[in-house]
């Protein structure tokens, strides 16, 4: 499957009916990539930074940024991972919901919403300003350790204006809704979360298991294909990094150990493929 003009990448995993959904794909400059990135690895020396960026570009598409969300068909449920942008933050962003509407799924059908942690490119989809969820029907699951830290008074406290009003305004009205989980549990047949702390406190990721058949999500466990190669760098969205540094190590070699078919949400769509052992860390072969 070469040109994927809808954004839309199916995959079954045993009886598990999957879709990668782009939420967007949006332009990186030409050339910006060294910037763009020393912004992220700050603590990194360019030096440093350089012949990473180049091996990067070498091996993947550096152009874009990626927002790779999944539905998965469980029986007769609908489970979505991550509510995406949502309308409304900017027109080429959040496009989550016309694209599950083209493919038949109304909002009302989902039935699980597993919010994986409260960064804006995951949760900023769950509702609008005025605080009308966009999946009504679903159960929300989130990690305790996440909800917590983000609806913690010190939190909103400490954040920017409109950062803590984002979370007052669409992260706090699925409180209703919500089924908070503090160990491993299997949510609907097949799908299990699975806590992966550090990126942020309750960062949370999923396995896929069906007949034999296995898919490992282990969405922002890493962001760039470059801290293959370089994994103690910390990037400035990880909020605890020696966990996370500790979480990636770890979940990587998972990946490589047990071979198994990886979903990342922030790689070049759709996002899916393998980790394999390449020098002193790894290398991706992307699926498609
Ligand atoms: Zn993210």
């Amino acid at each position: 499957m070469s040109e994927q003009p809808r954004g839309v990448y199916p995959i079954k995993v045993g009886q598990l009916e999957c879709l990668i959904i782009s939420d967007m794909q949006l332009p990186v400059e030409p050339g910006a990539d060294l910037e763009q990135v020393g912004r992220i690895f700050s603590t990194v020396p360019l030096e440093d930074l350089k012949p990473a960026v180049d091996w990067q570009m070498q091996r993947v598409d550096t152009t874009k940024l990626f927002f790779n969300c999944m539905l998965i068909k469980s029986g007769e449920r609908h489970i979505l991972v991550d509510a995406g942008y949502g309308p409304g933050v900017r027109d080429d962003l959040g496009l989550l919901l016309p694209r599950l509407a083209e493919q038949g799924i109304a909002a009302e059908q989902i039935d699980t919403l597993v919010l994986t942690h409260g960064h804006g490119d995951h949760f900023l989809g769950l509702a609008n300003d005025d605080g009308d969820l966009t999946f009504p029907k679903a159960r929300h699951i989130m990690w305790k350790s996440e909800w917590e830290h983000w609806t913690a008074k010190s939190t909103l406290a400490e954040m920017a204006d409109d950062r803590a009003d984002r979370i007052v305004k669409r992260l706090l009205p699925i409180q209703s809704k919500l089924t908070l989980v503090d160990e491993e549990t299997e949510i609907a047949p097949g799908v299990t979360v699975m806590s992966l702390p550090g990126h942020t406190p309750g960062h949370i990721g999923l396995m896929l298991e069906s007949e034999g058949e296995r898919l490992l999500n282990l969405l922002d466990s890493v962001h760039y294909i470059l801290q293959l190669q370089h994994l103690d760098w910390p990037p400035l969205m990880d909020s605890l990094p020696e966990q996370a540094s500790a979480t990636r190590k770890m979940i990587l070699q998972r990946a490589v150990d047990e071979d198994l078919l990886t979903l990342v949400f922030h790689f070049p769509f759709p996002g899916l493929g393998k980790f394999v052992a390449e020098g002193e860390g790894y290398g991706w072969k992307p699926l498609a």
